[in-house]
């Protein structure tokens, strides 16, 4: 998750809703993460997300950058920014 009232973008399931296309276009490997932890999940995944958000603040840690789901898809964004880095 990442603009609408404080997230860029937003995925619910395989529909990823953002504030413009170039949001979408920035964010879509991000978004695409969290696309196949809903699939790997299933209809646990907004609980599993929830509580593990959750579990973050009790730790003192950040409910979203500390989070296991966006730090996968932090780590798929970065993989893919070194990639292209090497490429051109
Ligand atoms: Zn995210």
């Amino acid at each position: 998750m990442t603009h609408l009232s404080g997230f860029a973008a937003l995925t619910l399931g395989h529909v990823v809703l953002g504030h413009s296309a170039d949001c979408l276009q920035h964010l879509r490997l991000h978004e695409h993460v969290h696309v196949r932890q809903a699939e790997r999940w299933g209809i646990f995944f907004v609980p599993a997300y929830v509580l593990a958000a959750l579990w973050q603040i009790l730790r003192g840690r950040h409910a979203y950058r500390d989070h296991p789901f966006e730090q996968e898809a932090f780590a798929a964004e970065s993989a893919q920014c070194s990639k292209d880095a090497h490429s051109s």
